[in-house]
């Protein structure tokens, strides 16, 4: 079932176009990567569906309904972000907390939902340190925590696991799959790394100058690239 759809959406700064005539549909409980080289776009499409950046044209519609007169915290989506910048001087818990506090959420409500996110994520029994207390695979569960914590329908994540070394961040990885299906969530993540979009995605959608060059299954895409872009990005090695 379709539950994101970008119809016919094109964003540009100025006179530079960076997003061109996007068609694309995110079904519900899919993880969908888009994947492309610096600069092609994606982050841009992350923005305009959380409600940091507007289309110059087209429309975006989520479980049928257009969103662009939505401001960001009524969408129902959380993000990720590579620069996940936890607050230094708050506990753990209280970074937690905070975004639940803004919106004038019980005391009570509060504590459940941060026992149960870090609880989720292993950290339960951590939530009183400081964030320099913790390595960086755990500080990036915090940031995860914290995009859960509204109980989002879609999390949208850029380059998430980007700062991370390879060990931690096949841990991660493996962390976000499993969140993933165990809470039915709708993914779009974005990354530059097609080892890291084979490996965790349902569907990969490669961007090249703004468009899409393919969408399909890893199969499909790497079994299959449909023109020269898409098999040249491929075959490159990180
Ligand atoms: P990607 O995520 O694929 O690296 P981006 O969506 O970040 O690509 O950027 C696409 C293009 O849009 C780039 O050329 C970038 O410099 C430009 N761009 C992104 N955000 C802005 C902005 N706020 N103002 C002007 N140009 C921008």
């Amino acid at each position: 079932m379709t539950f994101i759809h970008f119809q016919d959406v094109s964003k540009s700064f100025g006179q530079t176009r960076v997003v061109e005539n996007l068609d694309l549909a995110v079904e519900k409980g899919e993880f969908l990567s888009l994947l492309g080289p610096s600069g092609s776009g994606k982050t841009t499409i992350l923005m305009m569906l959380a409600g940091f950046e507007n289309a110059s044209s087209g429309t975006i519609l989520m479980d049928g309904e257009r969103i662009e007169d939505l401001p960001p915290h009524k969408r129902g989506i959380g993000v990720v972000f590579q620069n996940y910048a936890l607050f230094p001087h708050m506990t753990i818990a209280e970074n937690v907390a905070f975004p639940l506090q803004m919106r004038g959420m019980s005391k009570a409500e509060i504590a459940t939902r941060v026992k149960t996110g870090l609880d989720r994520v292993r950290l339960g029994h951590l939530g009183d340190r400081r964030p320099d207390q913790l390595s960086g695979g755990q500080q990036q569960r915090v940031a995860l925590t914290r995009a859960l914590v509204f109980e989002p329908k879609v999390v949208l994540m850029d380059e998430p696991l980007g700062a991370l070394d390879k060990q931690l961040r096949e841990e991660m990885q493996l962390e976000i799959r499993e969140l993933h299906r165990r809470l039915g969530l709708t993914v779009v993540f974005v990354t530059h790394d097609q080892g890291e979009a084979l490996t965790m995605s349902n569907r990969i959608a490669i961007f090249d100058k703004g468009k899409i060059s393919q969408v399909g299954t890893a199969t499909e895409v790497y079994d299959h690239p449909q023109n020269a872009f898409v098999a040249q990005f491929i075959g490159e090695t990180n």
